[in-house]
C-alpha cells in the first residue's frame, strides 16, 4: 500500500516537532526515515501509525485519507524503539498477540492462529523456538520476533522505529541482510526509522533526510550520497572535510585552486565554507602544479581495507582527513610528520 503524508505539521505544546512535512512512499517500497536524534522521525511513524494526530494535513493510504481514521483500523504493522516484547508470554503467545485480543467477531480460530504463528516463525528462522520465553533469546533473535508479531495481523505495510539499534554490529548486519530479503519475498511497503547512514545506504530504496522537523531531500542512496541538496545532508552522509574560504562572486580560492560554489550565492563577497569527503583527497609526495595543497601528516589510523590519516595544512593550519586505500598507502611508505601533497577533488561551496 502506498502511504502519502501531506503538509504536516506537529507541535508538542509550543515546540514544532514536524514543521509542513510531505512525502510519498510508493507501494512495495522500502524506505529509510534518516535524521539526527530529535529531528522529528518517531513522531512522524507516530501519526502514520495513528497514535498522534496532527494539527494541519492528512495521510492517505493508496490515496484515502487515513487522518481521522483510529489506530486499530489502520492494519498498520509496527516495531517501534525499545518496544521490548512481554517478559511473562512465551515466543507464540507473544507473536499471536495481536490475533488473540481482537473482537470474537475478527478474531481467526485456534487452529488458524496455529498455523498463522507457524508460518511467521519459518519466515523469521526461529522454528522450535516458540515455547521459549524472552530471556532465554539473544536480542537478534527478539528483534526478529518482534517483526514477526508485527507482521502476524497481515499489516498492509511496516513502519519499524530504530528496529536494531539496540544491537551489536555484527547482528545488526546479518539483520539487515535479513531485512531485506524478507522485503524482496513479501513485497510489503516497509517505513523504516535509522540515525545510522550506512544503514539507510544499504538497505533502502529511498532515503528520506530529516533534519530539525523538516524533510531535508528525499532520493535514492547514490543521489542523496552523490548529489546532496544542501550541506546539512552532505555532512550527514558520511565524514566531511569543512575548509573555509572566501566567496568572491560566486568563485573560492582554496589553495592554488579556484572552485565553482554550488550552494552559495552568485554575487558579491562573503566568508563561507567547503565540503569534501575524505576519500577525494589524493595523497602524493610532488605536487601536482596549481592544485595541490602542502600538509604534514599527524596521525595515521589503519582501519583494514582504508588507512585514514589526520592532515595539517601547512598554509592554514587547518586539520583535515584523507582516506586511501591500503595498497596506495604502503606504495607511497607514508609515516607521522611526513609532509606530502594532496589534491582536494570535489571541494563542494
Ligand atoms: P527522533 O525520533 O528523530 O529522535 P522525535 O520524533 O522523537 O525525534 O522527537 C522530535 C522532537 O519532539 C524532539 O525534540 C522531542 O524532544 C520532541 N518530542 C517528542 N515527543 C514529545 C512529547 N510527547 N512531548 C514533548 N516533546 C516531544
Ligand atoms: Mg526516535
Amino acid at each position: 500500500m502506498s502511504i502519502e503524508v501531506v503538509n504536516i505539521t506537529k507541535s508538542y505544546k509550543n515546540f514544532t516537532a514536524l514543521s509542513d512535512v510531505s512525502l510519498q512512499i510508493p507501494e512495495g517500497e522500502l524506505v529509510a526515515l534518516l535524521g539526527p536524534s530529535g529531528s522529528g522521525k518517531t513522531t512522524l511513524l507516530r501519526l502514520i501509525a495513528g497514535l498522534e494526530q496532527p494539527e494541519q494535513g492528512s495521510i492517505l493510504f493508496n490515496g484515502e485519507d487515513n487522518t481521522d481514521r483510529d489506530v486499530r483500523e489502520r492494519r498498520v504493522g509496527f516495531v517501534f524503539q525499545h518496544y521490548a516484547l512481554f517478559r511473562h508470554m512465551n515466543i507464540f503467545d507473544n507473536i499471536a498477540f495481536g490475533l488473540t485480543v481482537r473482537s470474537r467477531k475478527t478474531r481467526p480460530s485456534k487452529q488458524e492462529i496455529h498455523e498463522r504463528v507457524h508460518s511467521l516463525l519459518k519466515l523469521v528462522q526461529l522454528e522450535g523456538l516458540a515455547h521459549r520465553y524472552p530471556s532465554q533469546l539473544s536480542g537478534g533473535q527478539r528483534q526478529r520476533v518482534a517483526l514477526a508479531r508485527a507482521l502476524a495481523v497481515e499489516p498492509k505495510f511496516l513502519l519499524l522505529d530504530e528496529p536494531f539499534g539496540a544491537l551489536d554490529t555484527k547482528v545488526r548486519q546479518e539483520l539487515r541482510r535479513w531485512l531485506r530479503h524478507l522485503h524482496g519475498k513479501l513485497g510489503l511497503t516497509i517505513l523504516f526509522v535509522t540515525h545510522d547512514q550506512e544503514e539507510a545506504m544499504e538497505l533502502a530504496d529511498q532515503v528520506v533526510v530529516m533534519n530539525e522537523g523538516k524533510v531535508e531531500q528525499v532520493g535514492s542512496p547514490e543521489e542523496i550520497y552523490n548529489r546532496p541538496a544542501n550541506p546539512f545532508v552532505y555532512s550527514f552522509l558520511g565524514r566531511v572535510n569543512l575548509f573555509h574560504g572566501r566567496l568572491r562572486d560566486g568563485k573560492v580560492q582554496l589553495g592554488e585552486t579556484e572552485y565553482e560554489t554550488q550552494w552559495g550565492q552568485k554575487t558579491g563577497e562573503y566568508p563561507t565554507i567547503g565540503y569534501m569527503r575524505p576519500h577525494d583527497v589524493e595523497i602524493s609526495l610532488v605536487p601536482h602544479v596549481g592544485q595541490s595543497v602542502k600538509a604534514q601528516i599527524r596521525r595515521i589510523s589503519l582501519l583494514g581495507p582504508i588507512v585514514r590519516l589526520d592532515l595539517k595544512r601547512l598554509d592554514t593550519e587547518e586539520m583535515f582527513e584523507a582516506e586511501l586505500t591500503r595498497q596506495r598507502f604502503l606504495e607511497l611508505q607514508l609515516e607521522e610528520n611526513k609532509v606530502v601533497y594532496a589534491t582536494l577533488h570535489n571541494v563542494s561551496f
